[in-house]
């Protein structure tokens, strides 16, 4: 049986995960979360990073202090994860949902500016697969129009565009450590990127239930108390040390993972030429981490017959989000602006093949026979 996942784990998790429990504080901001900020702060060179419980949390810290109020619009693509969205409408926004593009599936830049009303307040650009949204555009429309920028940057770990890391582009970034991404603590995390100095305090007191916490413990404050909104969103110790395993093995990890998808993209050329499937599009000035490999199929029919062909050879391949403006939720808290020409028409093509940390070239190569063999009987 070929999974569509392992979660990585390189080795030392184990024995930080002792040393965490050993020490005087398995709490928030520990050892290795202090280890693990300075290595994003220097990886990324970003001004903040500050570990969370997930990234869903990371993108209610950001509508939290962007000021997300009831009536706000928020700007993003449909074809995302229900995350996204939850965190705005938690603080009573409407999400306009815009269409993507067929190559990247990432939100459709030149769509952008025509959904801004008076009462847009951030665009929120997802990273799909770890391939970058054009951020320039972006980053223009967003000043031009006095609007936030939060990257969902969920899947984009060591992926960079234009020579800067993903996430710390817009005013802020969320990063997932959640078991099925590229580096994960332990089976759920987060990170929360401030790229902006006016945001850094108040991060911090958001993270620590509205407290100002963090500045007693540098010793800034005598006393601390309730200053602001906030929550729990803290990331504990232990699950920091499990993540600070695979950091140290950052670019190990970033490299296997590339062969891999290297392996797949080369070994699906035949097939991509002759058109019978589509291969993920990587636009320059984009370097991105391979956190998944997808092919796009004709069409939903061919896409249940495949999936299932292969799931009869032992292999777990499996479909992506299905668009938030069409679900249940969706349809009360978002509208779609413009037409869906590629949201729902791309999604239902789209399969992802396993892929994961140290995944043997010959379950890769199994799964290339295998695809051939369906295309063949076709
Ligand atoms: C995984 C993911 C999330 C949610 O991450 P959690 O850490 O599970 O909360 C949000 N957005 C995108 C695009 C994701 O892929």
């Amino acid at each position: 049986m070929i999974p569509f996942n392992e979660p990585p784990l390189t080795g030392n998790e184990e024995k930080y995960i002792l040393r965490s429990i050993k020490s005087n504080k398995i709490s928030g901001d520990g050892e290795f979360t202090k280890l693990c900020h300075k290595w994003f702060e220097n990886k990324l060179k970003c001004k903040k990073a500050l570990l969370t419980t997930s990234c869903t949390h990371a993108l209610e810290m950001a509508a939290i202090l962007i000021n997300t109020q009831p009536g706000d619009e928020i700007i993003m693509p449909s074809y995302t994860f229900v995350s996204t969205a939850n965190a705005f409408v938690l603080r009573g926004a409407k999400i306009v949902f815009i269409d993507i593009r067929p190559d990247t599936m990432n939100i459709d830049e030149k769509l952008i500016e025509q959904a801004i009303t008076e009462k847009t307040k951030a665009i929120v650009p997802v990273h799909y697969a770890g391939v970058a949204c054009e951020m320039d555009t972006i980053m223009d429309i967003a000043n031009r129009h006095g609007l936030f920028v939060i990257e969902d940057a969920a899947q984009g770990m060591m992926s960079c565009y234009k020579g800067k890391a993903l996430g710390t582009i817009g005013h802020l970034g969320t990063f997932s450590f959640h078991e099925t991404k590229n580096y994960t603590s332990a089976g759920e995390g987060g990170l929360l990127i401030v790229n902006n100095e006016q945001f850094s305090e108040r991060a911090e007191i958001i993270r620590e239930k509205g407290t100002n916490r963090s500045k007693f413990f540098r010793g800034m404050v005598d006393k601390y108390s309730w200053v602001d909104l906030g929550s729990s969103y803290l990331m504990n110790d232990i699950s920091a040390a499990y993540l600070w395993g695979q950091l140290e093995r950052a670019e190990e990890i970033n490299c296997d993972r590339l062969r891999s998808w290297k392996r797949y993209s080369e070994g699906l050329k035949k097939l991509s030429s002759k058109g019978v499937i589509e291969l993920p599009a990587v636009p320059t000035g984009c370097l991105h981490n391979a956190h998944m490999f997808y092919i796009k199929v004709k069409d939903i029919d061919t896409r249940r017959s495949l999936l299932s062909y292969l799931k009869r050879n032992d292999i777990l391949s499996v479909f992506h989000y299905v668009p938030l403006h069409s679900s249940s939720a969706g349809l009360i808290f978002g509208r779609f602006n413009g037409n869906d020409m590629y949201t729902t028409s791309q999604s239902e093509r789209l399969i992802r093949l396993p892929i994961y940390y140290g995944l043997e070239k010959e379950k890769i190569d199994f799964v290339l026979d295998k695809l051939n063999q369906f295309y063949e009987n076709l």
